[in-house]
């Protein structure tokens, strides 16, 4: 069953819970904190953020950790608390006194470290997806929220932890990231609000904008240049509204010399263009499986069509993983846009 917070955001039982289990841990207690495979700035924002808060509350065994490959984007591994709190999942506590989930709407999300939910004393669950499926105990789940790192300082303001410029870093990167640096609709006065309070303590936007949004390897701007020369526009996809799409392959990053994590961004130069309403990027990750990202200006609910096919996500932005080859991967997103906005 879905939590109550589902849809209206964390009720106060909520809040006192979550405080509660933060307030009641022993002196000694191993505390281990979890974000979502493939982790974008939100997740480690939230996650490393809420992470220097606990320290400052005296938290001192703290792990900070994601399933999967242990890599990061350089944009995001400068963050504070990145090289003293973040551990391989291999050396997570396998059975921490508190266990908090960031930004994952799924336990397939947490890959395989989703047993501490089991293990744990206790599980709490920071997110803001809609889709949320109410896994772990206690659930601070605002899908109102632009953000992880929204939940994350009220969670830190209410157990009276001030703001300092390290924590307020990743909190910043976290909102800037999920907001599109505050151009998405979900960009509430409440987000400008935070914006101040973070800015207030002395970090500097324009250096951390640079760092997280424009700043990539030459090689990975000549990849951009070819990935994007192939690129599709298909006017009559969508039931009309218009859908353009490319694809990037393993041996793509090879020429290039690139990691695949520099294909992140590339969903964002695609889906400018003004001839469609959906935009798709197919980023190959083994032979046959693809990671499928999707936006749409509005008139798709991207997140619909990623569920149906396997993942999930938010109405303008969601994606899943395709199996298959690139263009019969394709063909099922085709399918499900028709699908979603005929209504059938
Ligand atoms: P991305 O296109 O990777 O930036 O992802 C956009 C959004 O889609 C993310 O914030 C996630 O909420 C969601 N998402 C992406 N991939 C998956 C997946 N494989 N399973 C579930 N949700 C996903
Ligand atoms: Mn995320
Ligand atoms: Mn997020």
């Amino acid at each position: 069953m879905l939590p109550a917070s589902a849809s209206t955001g964390p009720t106060e039982d909520d809040w006192a819970a979550a405080v509660a289990a933060v307030r009641r841990l022993p002196a000694d207690a191993r505390v281990l904190l979890i974000c979502h495979v493939n982790p974008d700035g939100d997740a480690l924002g939230s996650m490393l953020g809420f992470g220097l808060g606990l320290r400052r509350l005296g938290v001192r065994r703290l792990q900070a950790t994601f399933p999967g490959p242990p890599e990061v984007p350089e944009s995001l591994r400068w963050l504070p608390g990145f090289d003293d709190l973040l551990v391989p999942a291999v050396d997570a506590y396998p059975d921490p006194d508190l266990v908090v989930c960031f930004d994952a709407a799924s336990e397939s999300r947490l890959g395989e470290l989703v047993d501490r939910l089991d293990t744990a004393g206790e599980a709490l669950v920071l997110d803001h997806h809609a889709s949320n499926t109410g896994f772990g105990r206690i659930h601070l789940v605002d899908p109102r929220a632009a953000a992880t790192s929204v939940v994350a300082e009220e969670l830190l303001a209410r157990l009276d932890v001030p703001l300092d410029a390290d924590t307020a870093t990743c909190l910043y990167v976290a909102l800037a990231t999920d907001t599109g640096s505050f151009r998405f609709e979900a960009t509430t006065p409440a987000v400008h609000q935070l914006a101040a309070r973070l800015i207030a303590t002395g970090i500097r936007p324009g250096d951390i904008s640079r760092r997280v949004f424009d700043t990539r390897p030459f090689g990975a701007v000549r990849l951009f240049g070819e990935v994007l020369g192939r690129a599709r526009l298909d006017p009559a996809a969508a039931a009309g509204r218009g859908l353009v799409w490319t694809y990037a392959t393993l041996d793509d990053l090879a020429r290039y010399e690139q990691q695949p994590y520099v294909l992140e961004s590339l969903i964002d130069s695609v889906r400018c263009t003004a001839e469609a309403d959906v935009a798709c990027v197919l980023k190959q990750v083994a032979v046959d499986e693809w990671a499928v990202s999707m936006r749409s200006k509005g008139a798709v609910d991207v997140s619909r069509v990623a569920t149906v096919l396997g993942g999930g996500g938010h109405r303008f932005a969601a994606g899943f993983t395709g199996r298959g080859g690139a263009d019969e991967v394709l063909g099922r997103i085709r399918a499900e846009l028709d699908g979603a906005l005929t209504g059938s």
